[in-house]
């Protein structure tokens, strides 16, 4: 038995699949979160529920693990930081600060000489109006957003209301005209080494990921172009543990950064059953200083669907047929485009 306790902030369906693949490593896992259902308790040796701002219990937490990681990156940098002083917080809190802002991490990536989406800072809308040749575009908050929360698509400048006071920062992107959308996730130890996954190709529906599936069908410059700057990204970073980017292609076969996620991604659940090694296992050997295990894939192909709001109700009652694995999060409540669930198929 690891003498290791690994807290992990969040719980959720990510979180839920970190605890499941550190049970599978004999390592503990106590779960903080503001959310009293999150399913991730189900998962969890402990469970805390509390508000991320609540000292006492953030102590309490601190107290009883040895090394903390997160399910998701909102969460808020001095909190992240008042936890690292007295215990490892892994990927470290700095990287946060980064990638929690778009416009910063649009900056560091474009600094690395790495192309993204062209974009703008965006603090009013005569700042819009400066910024004409990006439109059409899509306005993004530059901070909290996710699954296309805090996105306004702009196709001209009369898309801009009047009664829209910009009372927080945002970015303007050109609205790519998109061939593909892929991610590259991979993990990273703490002496440096990397293992990584083949690019995986994803489907966005009402910008929410609705289908992901590998190998991605792009050609090889593509692939090597983007592992190489992953690669590059997570170095830059220093970053330690499992971490994803993902990026659009363009009509030109340009290779464009969207965003790096800096935890386990949706587009990588296929690697639970396609994989020797998955996404979760990977970052809990990273975050814990355990072993290195390079992934190797055992089937021919994969394709995950995402099980969105009511849709989990026909799945709960389906019959799955073999190298079909189904995975339903066990939320209370059915929200509409909330994820629920997801399915795996194998083909070998
Ligand atoms: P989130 O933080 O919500 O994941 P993203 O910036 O990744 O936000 O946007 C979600 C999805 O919306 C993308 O995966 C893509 O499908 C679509 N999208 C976002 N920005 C653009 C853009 N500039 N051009 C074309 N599509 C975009
Ligand atoms: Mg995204």
């Amino acid at each position: 038995m690891s003498e290791i306790t690994l807290g992990i902030i969040g719980s959720g369906q990510l979180g839920s699949m970190l605890c499941q693949a550190a049970k599978k490593l004999n390592i503990k896992t106590i779960v903080i979160s503001d959310d009293a259902q999150g399913p991730a308790q189900n998962f969890s040796d402990q469970f805390i529920f509390s508000k991320y701002d609540d000292q006492i219990m953030i102590k309490d937490f601190i107290n009883k693990v040895d090394v903390v990681t997160f399910e998701f990156e909102n969460i808020p940098l001095d909190i992240l930081k008042k936890i690292d002083k007295e215990k490892k917080v892994l990927p470290k809190p700095d990287i946060n600060k980064i990638v929690q802002n778009r416009k910063l991490e649009k900056t560091f990536v474009n600094d690395l000489g790495i192309k993204t989406t062209e974009w703008a800072f965006i603090r009013s809308a005569e700042d819009v109006s400066k910024n004409e040749k990006l439109l059409p575009g899509i306005l993004k908050t530059n901070t909290l957003g996710y699954d296309g929360h805090g996105q306004f698509v702009l196709n001209s400048l009369d898309d801009i209301k009047k009664d829209w006071c910009f009372t927080t920062d945002y970015i303007l992107e050109k609205k790519v005209n998109l061939k593909k959308e892929i991610s590259v996730i991979l993990t990273r130890f703490q002496n440096g080494t990397i293992s990584i996954y083949s690019p995986i190709e994803n489907v966005h529906e009402n910008q929410i990921l609705k289908h992901s599936k590998i190998p991605a069908e792009v050609n090889d410059k593509i692939i090597n172009d983007a592992l190489q700057s992953a690669k590059k990204i997570a170095k830059h970073l220093d970053y330690v543990g499992t971490m994803t980017v993902e990026y659009f292609i363009n009509q030109n076969n340009d290779l464009l950064v969207n965003e790096i996620a800096p935890r386990v991604h949706n587009s990588g659940h296929l690697t639970i059953n396609a994989f020797n090694v998955s996404q979760f296992e990977g970052h809990i050997r990273a975050v814990c200083d355990l072993k290195i295990i390079p992934p190797g894939i055992i089937c021919k192909s994969a394709e995950m669907i995402n099980i969105l709001g009511k849709e989990i109700e026909e799945y709960r009652s389906k019959t799955f047929r073999e190298g079909e694995f189904f995975f339903d999060y066990g939320k209370k409540k059915i929200k509409d485009k909330r994820k629920m669930g997801h399915l795996t198929i194998l083909k070998k």
